[in-house]
C-alpha cells in the first residue's frame, strides 16, 4: 500500500485495542469527544503528504510506490535537506505542537535499518535482518507508530536502568511457540490512542545481569495484555475560535502496561542481548532523529516570535522591554534555525553508508531547547498580561447586542478590529497558558531528557580535542 490518505489513517484506528482515557476505557479513538480533535488533525497530516507530493513524498526504492520521506534511509547530504524539507512540512501544519506526528518514528526506524552493521553486531544479526524487514513493512504500509523506551521511575537512588529482579520494568518472561512473552511497564507513549503500532526500543544502558530486559520489538496496538493509561485530556471544546490549537493538537501521552504479551518472533529485533541493547543507540542515532526534533522546534519558535510581533501590535505595545522581550524569542528562533542548518551542512555518512546530521550541533541545541521553550512562554504572558483574559469566546462574540459593545469597547491598536484583537490573544493563551500549554512545556522540557542530563553528558556527544589546543597552548608554552 502506498501513502495513505487521512481516511484510510482513520480506518486503521478503528481496530481493537485497550486505551484509557479519564477512567473509561475508549472503544473508537476516532470518535472520542476527547480524541477526535487530534485524530481528525493527525488525518490531515496524511492529506497533507498527497497535497504536497513532491516535498513529502518519494518513490519506495524498490517497488517504485510512493512514501513518505520520511521513511527515507538518507544516503547523502542531499538526501538529508530533502528529508529536512518534508519534515518542515509537517511540523508548520501543527506550527510544531505535536511532537511525535509519525515522521517522527518513521525517521527513527529509517535511522535503525540504515545500520544493520550496528543492530547486527554482537550476534543479533537475525535480529538486524527482521529489522530491516520491519522497516519495509513500516513505510510501504505508512503505519502511525508510538513508542515507549524509558523504564518507570519508582526509586531515583536506584539508577535509570533496572537492575536484574527489578519488578516493574518491562522484561522477557517465557518464550512461544512463535516468539516470547513480556511483562512489566514503561512510560510514555506520546500518539499512543493514535498509532496502528508500538515500538519499545534502547534508552538508558542496562548494567550486568539484566539481561532479560534487553528487549527491542514492534507490536500492534491491538496485541493482547497491552494497556495504555492516557494522562488527563487536554483537549477542549472543537470550536477553532475559542480554542485554535487545543480543539486540535492533543496529541496524547500514556503509561504503557505489557500484561503478559507475546511478541511475535518476526517483530522481536533484540532478544536478551544485552551488549545489543547498551549499543544501538549510542552512534547515529541521535543525530538522526534530530533533526526532525529540532526542524519542529524550529518552526514552533517562528511561530512564537510571528506571535508575539501580533500581540505587541494589538496593543501597540512598542517599548523597549517589550521589543527586547520579542527580540529574544527571534534569537531563539533564529539560533534554531542555524543550528538545523549547521548541522546538514556538516553531515557525515557512517559505515553503513547511513547519512545523518552533525550531532555536536544538535545536541548543543537539545541542552538549550528545555531551558529556552518555558522562557519563551513566560515572555508571551509578560506582553498578554490581562489582554489575554479580555478574550470574548466565539458565542459572545455571535450575540448580536454583545458584539456591537465588544467592537465599541475592545478594538486593538491602530484601526484593529475587535475581532482580530480577541483572536490573536485566545492563540496567544493556547500556545501559552491554556492546560495544551502546560503539557507542551513539560514536553520541551523533557522529550529526550532534561537539559540537565544532556548538558552534562555533553562531552559523550562531541570532540573536546579543539578546545583542548586552544588552552593548551598557554599552559604548554614556555616561560
Ligand atoms: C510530555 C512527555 C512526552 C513524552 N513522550 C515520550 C514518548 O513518546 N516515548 C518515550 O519513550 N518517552 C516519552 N517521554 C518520557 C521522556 O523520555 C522522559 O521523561 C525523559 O527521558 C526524561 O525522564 P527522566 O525522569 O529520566 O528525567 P531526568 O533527566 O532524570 O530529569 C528529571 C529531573 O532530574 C534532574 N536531573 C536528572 N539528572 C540529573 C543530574 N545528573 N544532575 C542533576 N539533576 C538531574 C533534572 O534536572 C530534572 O529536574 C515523554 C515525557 C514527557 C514529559
Amino acid at each position: 500500500m502506498p501513502a495513505r490518505t487521512g481516511k484510510e489513517f482513520l480506518r486503521g484506528l478503528r481496530g481493537p485495542r485497550e486505551i484509557w482515557v479519564d477512567g473509561e476505557r475508549v472503544i473508537d479513538v476516532v470518535d472520542h469527544p476527547k480524541l477526535r480533535g487530534a485524530a481528525q488533525a493527525l488525518a490531515q497530516v496524511f492529506d497533507l503528504q498527497h497535497a504536497h507530493a513532491t516535498t513529502c513524498l518519494m518513490p519506495d526504492p524498490e517497488t517504485a510506490e510512493p512514501i513518505a520521506v520520511s521513511h527515507m534511509i538518507p544516503r547523502s547530504r542531499d538526501d538529508l535537506v530533502r528529508r529536512g524539507r518534508a519534515l518542515r512540512e509537517v511540523a508548520e501544519y501543527s506550527v510544531g505542537l505535536m511532537g511525535r506526528t509519525p515522521d517522527y518514528m518513521n525517521v527513527t526506524y529509517a535511522g535503525f535499518a540504515g545500520r544493520p552493521d550496528e543492530w547486527g553486531a554482537h550476534g543479533n544479526e537475525a535480529g538486524a535482518e527482521r529489522l530491516v524487514a520491519y522497516q519495509k513493512f513500516l513505510r510501504r504500509n505508512d503505519i502511525s507508530l508510538t513508542h515507549t523506551i524509558v523504564q518507570p521511575t519508582v526509586d531515583k537512588a536506584s539508577g535509570d536502568a533496572p537492575g536484574p529482579g527489578n519488578p516493574q520494568a518491562l522484561r522477557k518472561v517465557g518464550d512461544t511457540a512463535h516468539g516470547i512473552v513480556v511483562r512489566g511497564a514503561r512510560v510514555l507513549a506520546t500518539l499512543a490512542p493514535f498509532a496502528d503500532e508500538l515500538a519499545v526500543y534502547p534508552a538508558a544502558p542496562l548494567p550486568t545481569g539484566a539481561d532479560d530486559y534487553a528487549l527491542s520489538f514492534c507490536i500492534p496496538m491491538g496485541a493482547p495484555g497491552l494497556k495504555f493509561l492516557c494522562r488527563d485530556s487536554v483537549s477542549s471544546s472543537p470550536n477553532l475560535f475559542d480554542h485554535p490549537l487545543s480543539a486540535r493538537f492533543d496529541e496524547q501521552d500514556a503509561f504503557v502496561i505489557f500484561d503478559d504479551v507475546e511478541v511475535p518472533r518476526d517483530r522481536l529485533f533484540i532478544d536478551c542481548n544485552l551488549a545489543s541493547y547498551n549499543s544501538v543507540m549510542t552512534t547515529s542515532w541521535p543525530a538522526n532523529i534530530q533533526q526532525q526534533t529540532m526542524i519542529r522546534a524550529s518552526v514552533k519558535l517562528d511561530f512564537a516570535w510571528g506571535l508575539a510581533l501580533r500581540m505587541a501590535g494589538a496593543i501597540n505595545a512598542a517599548d523597549p522591554e517589550t521589543m527586547r522581550m520579542i527580540g529574544e524569542i527571534w534569537a531563539y528562533a533564529e539560533l534554531t534555525r542555524a543550528t538545523v542548518a549547521a548541522a546538514e551542512a556538516e553531515a557525515r555518512e557512517w559505515p553503513s553508508g547511513l547519512w545523518t546530521p552533525a550531532g555536536p550541533p544538535l545536541h548543543a541545541l537539545r541542552g538549550m531547547l528545555p531551558l529556552w521553550f518555558p522562557r519563551v512562554t513566560e515572555i508571551l504572558r509578560l506582553i498578554g498580561s490581562h489582554n489575554l483574559f479580555a478574550t470574548p469566546t466565539a458565542a459572545q462574540m455571535a450575540d448580536q447586542d454583545l458584539r456591537s459593545l465588544i467592537d465599541r469597547y475592545l478594538p486593538g491598536a491602530k484601526g484593529m478590529s475587535a475581532e482580530e484583537r480577541v483572536r490573536i490573544f485566545r492563540l496567544a493563551w493556547d500556545f501559552a497558558g491554556s492546560a495544551l500549554a502546560g503539557r507542551n512545556e513539560q514536553y520541551e522540557r523533557f522529550y529526550l531528557g532534561s537539559s540537565q542530563r544532556n548538558l552534562s553528558r555533553h562531552l559523550t556527544f562531541t570532540d573536546r580535542s579543539r578546545a583542548d589546543r586552544l588552552v593548551d597552548r598557554f599552559l604548554k608554552e614556555p616561560y
